[in-house]
């Protein structure tokens, strides 16, 4: 009976019990419970050991191929982005274009409850990128901060949980080193144009950043203009490199966020 797997669902996650004979471990995207019992396959590392069946894992960490250090797609051959270019990063990550299945998995992650599938999607990045996030040897991870207000008012945000999430998976501290100086306009309601401006000079660093190599988490990418002002604000207070990793990157052109 559905409202009986429903209601056996919900019990299992409030008693956050997981992996257990009574609580079959259920996909944090799809709810089906396809977890290998034996091997385990399904279980990721992370806050809570996030449950992500094979074919949600597969659907979500598809992508076009991209190059590690803009982000950018790859078009083969040598990166027309980044010969002769400020760098903006030292290298960037994503899990997919934010298109289908990881647009709405990422909406459900920023809304309140959606812990459990920010914990899957940051399980997914790290995974999918494991090698290079251990060439990269980030000391901390630290997440785009939200204001205070804009925190106050949704109780949540999507990027600390990612940022949490990561740092579990690679096992490296989480620290919040950035803070907004100022709220600003949503990027994803600005013209591309004026994304840029919009975050000037928005951040400051607010904790130890100093000859450290900081991974900066966000839920969404475009211009990448928010994560290139975080950089700025830690190179600043003196981090030794800066990369930055985000869930979805929304290709100029395919009409989305930051
Ligand atoms: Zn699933
Ligand atoms: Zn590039």
């Amino acid at each position: 009976m559905a409202w009986f797997n429903l209601l056996g669902r919900e019990a299992c996650r409030w008693t956050g019990l997981g992996l257990d004979l009574l609580c079959p471990p259920h996909c944090v995207f799809c709810g089906s419970e396809a977890v290998d019992q034996e091997t385990g396959d399904g279980v990721l590392p992370g806050p809570g050991t996030p449950v992500v069946c094979a074919t949600c894992a597969a659907a979500l960490s598809h992508d076009v191929p991209r190059c590690p250090a803009c982000g950018e797609p790859d078009m083969g051959g040598a990166c027309r982005h980044c010969p002769g270019e400020a760098r903006d990063w030292d290298g960037m990550l994503v899990l997919a274009s934010y298109a289908d299945e990881v647009r709405d998995a990422v909406i459900l992650a920023k809304r309140p409850g959606g812990e459990a599938r920010a914990a899957g999607l940051a399980a997914l990045l790290v995974r999918k990128h494991a090698a290079t996030f251990a060439e990269w040897r980030i000391d901390v991870v630290s997440p785009v901060p939200m204001h205070w207000m804009r925190r106050a008012a949704r109780g949540t945000s999507a990027a600390d949980e990612l940022a949490r999430g990561v740092a579990a998976g690679l096992r490296l501290p989480y620290r919040r080193l950035l803070r907004r100086r100022r709220a600003t306009p949503m990027q994803n309601e600005l013209p591309f144009a004026a994304r840029r401006g919009n975050v000037r000079d928005a951040f400051r660093a607010a904790g130890r950043a100093a000859g450290r190599r900081v991974l900066i988490v966000d839920d969404v990418t475009t211009t990448g203009a928010t994560l290139a002002e975080c950089r700025r604000a830690l190179v600043a207070a003196g981090a030794a490199a800066v990369f930055a990793a985000a869930v979805a990157r929304a290709d100029r052109g395919a009409g989305s966020p930051s």
